[in-house]
């Protein structure tokens, strides 16, 4: 009679003492100082419709290891741009510095035409909707996965960004529907679908800019043809920055930016820079064959 009881206090002592160590980690954290912290006079950005502009951008994570090395372009309002470039180049780390999570150590960057560095960081982020290349995932329902976007999201809100994120027919198709679990980080969902959730996700923050940082994973050509689908879609009246893997993804962007060893290389439009037979061009023709192999493994 006594050993059900006394085991069982055991288990709520053992529970109560691992949680007491989590909640010591989380004030360790809290108590942090922030590595950049907003300037006394910082200005609450406001702007519908807001232009990009990197000028002279230099920087580097460490000391001698230059990463961006002066690099210049705009991003008119509105506007579709692209970055393209190989593995190490420097292109999430683009998205970083306009996130804040870093300061440039040269050159400034705007928004609106204002320098970011004299924005508070929290109306700075809460202009920019980001598609990560690695989106966490709740192990919870779809509908609280894509509401942690806006929690105060109305149903309206949350069935246009399924629709633009061409997730419906998904939905339609699970048995629970929006209430379906999605596992621990997202396992019971394809890297497609989890990449199509984190766009709806972005997406109903409502931010005017959109950054897209596109996963890196190999995906079969319906997948990515949805992806495709949905990044046209959701770019539609944003100002986007797409960081791109699959050159396919940008075909139809405004301006496409080739990044090698820290600069600018290259810049146009697809159909240009294909014409000039440079850097993007062999990159495409890379792609393309690699695509075509893949097919022809499929039916041999
Ligand atoms: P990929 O296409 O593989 O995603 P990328 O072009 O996005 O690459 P970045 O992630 O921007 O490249 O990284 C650029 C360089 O900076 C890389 O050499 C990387 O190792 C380095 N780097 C990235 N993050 C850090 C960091 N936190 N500390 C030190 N170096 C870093």
């Amino acid at each position: 009679q006594i050993f059900m009881p006394l085991n069982f206090l055991g288990f709520v002592y053992r529970e109560i003492r691992g949680s007491l160590a989590n909640i010591d980690k989380l004030f360790d954290l809290l108590a942090q100082t922030p590595a950049i912290s907003d300037d006394e006079n910082a200005i609450e950005l406001k702007c519908a419709n807001p232009a990009l502009r990197f000028n002279d951008v230099h920087f580097a994570y460490t000391e001698n290891r230059p990463i961006l090395k002066g690099l210049s372009f705009d991003v008119p309002p509105g506007a579709k741009v692209a970055v393209v470039g190989e593995s190490g180049a420097g292109k999430s780390t683009l998205m970083k510095l306009l996130f804040r999570f870093y300061e440039t150590n040269k050159g400034k960057i705007t928004i609106d035409g204002k320098d970011i560095t004299s924005l508070t960081q929290q109306s700075l982020r809460g202009h920019i909707g980001i598609v990560p290349q690695d989106t966490v995932l709740f192990n919870t329902t779809l509908l609280e996965n894509i509401r942690y976007g806006n929690p105060d999201a109305t149903d309206d809100d949350i069935n246009s960004v399924l629709k633009l994120a061409h997730l419906q027919a998904f939905v339609e198709s699970l048995p629970e529907k929006l209430d379906t679990t999605v596992g621990e980080r997202g396992l019971k969902l394809s890297g497609g679908e989890k990449q199509r959730v984190a766009i709806a996700r972005a997406l109903l923050k409502g931010a005017p800019i959109m950054i897209f940082d596109e996963a890196t994973s190999s995906l079969d050509s319906t997948s990515e043809q949805a992806i495709l689908s949905a990044l046209c879609d959701a770019a539609k009246g944003h100002t986007s920055l797409v960081i791109a893997h699959r050159l396919s993804t940008i075909v139809d962007a405004d301006k496409i930016l080739v990044l090698k060893n820290g600069t600018i290389v290259e810049e146009g439009t697809h159909t240009s820079l294909l014409e000039r037979q440079g850097e993007y061009a062999t990159l495409w023709q890379t792609q393309q064959r690699d695509s075509e192999d893949k097919v022809n493994e499929r039916t041999t």
